[in-house]
């Protein structure tokens, strides 16, 4: 298996703010979320352990870029 630094060019760069792979667009990131909910949805269904927890994907600032995170967005705030 190829390491990190044999091959430093994936198919996507990686954001070298948060260290985290760098989608192009919001469709590839959210690619990324549905195909690990489909994993995930497995893995629960044959009781497995399950190492894709991405649900989200957002844009970041720092590269303008996507990437996923396994964090649940923030709860909405409400006004009164
Ligand atoms: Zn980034």
């Amino acid at each position: 298996m190829a390491t990190r630094a044999e091959r430093p060019y994936h198919k996507y760069p990686v954001c070298h703010t948060s260290g985290k792979k760098r989608y192009r667009t919001h469709r590839d990131a959210k690619n990324v979320v549905v195909e690990a909910r489909f994993h995930m949805r497995r893995a629960a269904r044959w009781e497995l352990p399950s190492h894709r927890h991405e649900c989200r994907a957002y844009a970041c600032s720092a590269c303008g870029g996507w990437h996923t995170t396994s964090r649940p967005p923030p709860p909405p705030r409400f006004f009164p």
